[in-house]
């Protein structure tokens, strides 16, 4: 069985930008239009060799009211089904409080997660994304999933846990 690599987080962090980059083809919508967009989208990926599903997570309304319980329960049904998880943050806002929620999620279903602190498109955005280290899921991996940086180095670290 080719593994699950479960892709959550909050609106606009650029989970699908980076779903993206991994594929290394645009096919994941960017800036999802609310409504329109499936709940979870799978993508057949490769990397160094390895064969993986990568599953991209979306499709809710941003401005609906009880966000940060609707993005916790779509992360649930997403680890559920996955071998590991790429949580993604946006380094240039930091912990919020629908963040905190999924880490929730992620802690109880004992999945082995990569934290990933996305938007960091230069050597500055490294000292916020330190801030990610409160999260408490260890070290956060710099990305720029619209630049590509840091790209290679997160998929190593992904095939390791996968
Ligand atoms: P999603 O809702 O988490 O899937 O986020 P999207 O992938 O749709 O991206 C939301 C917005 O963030 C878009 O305007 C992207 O171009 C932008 N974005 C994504 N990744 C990056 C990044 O690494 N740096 C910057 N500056 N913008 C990004
Ligand atoms: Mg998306």
């Amino acid at each position: 069985r080719v593994p699950v690599l479960a892709v959550v987080g909050r609106p606009n962090v650029g989970k699908s930008t980076l779903v993206n980059r991994i594929l290394g083809r645009r096919v994941a919508v960017v800036q999802d239009v609310p409504g329109v967009t499936r709940d979870r989208v799978s993508y057949d990926a490769e990397w160094n060799g390895r064969e993986f599903t990568v599953v991209d997570t979306g499709g809710w309304d941003p401005d609906a009211t009880g966000l940060a319980e609707r993005i916790a329960a779509q992360a649930e049904v997403a680890v559920s089904a996955a071998d590991a998880v790429m949580f993604v943050v946006d380094a240039t806002v930091g912990i919020t409080d629908a963040d905190e929620e999924v880490v929730k999620v992620l802690r109880r279903s004992g999945k082995p997660v990569v934290l990933v602190a996305n938007k960091v498109d230069d050597e500055r955005g490294e000292l916020e994304a330190a801030v990610l280290w409160n999260l408490g899921l260890g070290e956060p991996f710099p990305v720029s999933a619209l630049h590509g940086r840091g790209a290679g180095d997160l998929l190593d670290v992904i095939l390791e846990v996968l």
